[in-house]
């Protein structure tokens, strides 16, 4: 534990003032490093803690490697009251057994509602019912899944859930229910590209990140003009 402290560390000491933890990490951001934004997840019961840890994980994963993070607060679903409206510039995420179906036999694995066109609401829903139900189905994508350990399942489901949940954030920061060919914002995304152990697919383009710095900017509290505290000085101006 002592010499892992001390590579943490020196990595954060070598990283030049200013600079992203994305940076430190040894990932280089698209684009600077725009503030985090609050995420109240709230997980049924019967979902692993573990499994959320997860999937949070590679959700934050996806998006820190486009320059974007998150703060997550983790809440009970069942002690926490949905109808409570979320702060302005947040977003809440529900991890739970809800369920829907497409028309086209393609199986929704989260959602997020838009009251019209370009608004989306602050509530993307994943599903870990059909996550499993996912799992379950996808065959030679992943192998035996019954003799499977435990924490092989949860790397899979977290992985396809964490992937499913950046996708939906996605359509939250876009503001956009819009689609690409390629990279997170794919429609259709494959068991094997949902389990996968290789990420890069699942990239944020960099056109998607300028339109994303735009959105996160107008979603900030304005802030009330500052009384400052002392009069500012500037070294050799003129006052
Ligand atoms: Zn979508």
């Amino acid at each position: 534990m002592q010499r892992a402290a001390h590579v943490a560390i020196a990595l954060l000491a070598i990283v030049p003032l200013g600079a992203s933890r994305a940076t430190a990490a040894g990932v280089l951001p698209a684009t600077p490093m725009l503030p985090p934004m609050i995420v109240t997840v709230a997980a049924a019961s019967d979902v692993p803690a573990s499994l959320v840890s997860m999937t949070l994980a590679e959700t934050e994963a996806i998006w820190r490697r486009a320059g974007f993070t998150f703060i997550w607060q983790r809440v009970s679903l069942d002690a926490w009251p949905l109808d409570t409206p979320p702060r302005p510039a947040s977003l809440r995420v529900v991890i739970g057994r809800n369920q829907r179906t497409a028309a086209d036999g393609t199986l929704p694995l989260g959602w997020i509602v838009f009251d019209d066109v370009t608004t989306p609401e602050q509530e993307v829903y994943v599903s870990y019912a059909s996550a499993v139900r996912f799992l379950d189905t996808a065959g030679s994508a992943v192998g035996p899944i019954h003799s499977m350990p435990r924490l092989q399942r949860e790397t899979l489901m977290a992985r396809a859930m964490g992937r499913v949940l950046a996708h939906e954030i996605g359509h939250y920061l876009l503001a956009s229910k819009a689609h690409s060919a390629h990279g997170l914002m794919k429609a259709v995304q494959t068991a094997v590209e949902l389990f996968s152990p290789d990420r890069t697919r699942f990239i944020v383009e960099p056109s998607q990140m300028t339109a994303v710095a735009a959105r996160v900017a107008s979603l900030q509290p304005a802030v009330p003009a500052a009384v400052p505290m002392v009069t500012p000085r500037y070294r050799g101006g003129v006052q």
